[in-house]
């Protein structure tokens, strides 16, 4: 590959595999991961500010307002480490969103280079998303049926015996969740495509076929 950074956008509904893949993108690439959710439900652990106001509305399952979001995103894309090249997951949601991202971007003379829609059927969301837990040391997702450790209680990659799941997995909010992910989300998949930069990969694949796909997509081959 080239040595221009890859500026990523993972879109996908909820449990649709772009914590996964992001990972994995990572490790082949170097760009940086970047999960609003996960930044959210650090936020809300610590109990800042940003934490405090976005705590009830995760637990609810609708999407935080655009201006909060955008704001931290913004700060975040602006760290050094981001000049590797980063990979969003869970940014953008909404179109104004995407809308302020390419703004963002644009001031610091930087656009997506790639923007991958995961496409998951509803039905195979509800059953990942009810199982999923991850390590609570290093962040390894698994799932109880699809993905478990291969030592049962043992992260395979840090060898901790701790695990974690999300508040926010179970079936009222997960239902909320993929709602959100229909009526505001999906509007952006025309904005992304009428720029050129829209892949879909089929994310009801097996997993390191999934990855197959996006490797193929971020070679441009
Ligand atoms: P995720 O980990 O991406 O599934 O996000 C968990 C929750 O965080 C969502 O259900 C929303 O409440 C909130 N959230 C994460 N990213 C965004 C975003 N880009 N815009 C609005 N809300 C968000």
């Amino acid at each position: 590959m080239s040595g221009r950074p890859l500026n990523i956008v993972l879109l996908g509904p909820p449990g649709g595999g772009k914590g996964t893949q992001s990972q994995r993108i990572q490790q082949r690439f170097g760009a940086v991961p970047i999960s609003s959710g996960q930044m959210l439900r650090a936020a809300v652990r610590t109990g800042s500010e940003l934490g405090r106001k976005a705590k009830t509305i995760l637990e609810s399952g609708a999407l935080v307002p655009d201006e909060i979001i955008i704001d931290m995103i913004a700060a975040r894309i602006a760290e050094p480490d981001c000049a590797k090249g980063f990979i969003l997951d869970g940014f953008p949601r909404t179109l104004p969103q995407a809308q302020a991202l390419d703004r963002l971007l644009a001031a610091r003379g930087l656009r997506l280079s790639h923007v991958i829609e995961l496409r998951v059927d509803d039905a195979a969301l509800i059953d990942r998303i009810s199982g999923r837990f991850s390590c609570s040391r290093c962040g390894t997702g698994y799932h109880d049926r699809h993905q478990p450790p291969k030592k049962p209680g043992v992260c395979d990659v840090c060898g901790s015996t701790e695990f974690t799941r999300r508040a926010d997995d179970n079936a009222d909010t997960v239902r909320a969740r993929l709602e959100a992910y229909h009526a505001q989300t999906t509007p952006i998949l025309p904005y992304y495509d009428r720029q050129g930069v829209l892949k879909i990969v089929d994310g009801m694949a097996e997993i390191d076929r999934v990855s197959a796909q996006i490797m193929q997509a971020l070679n441009g081959n």
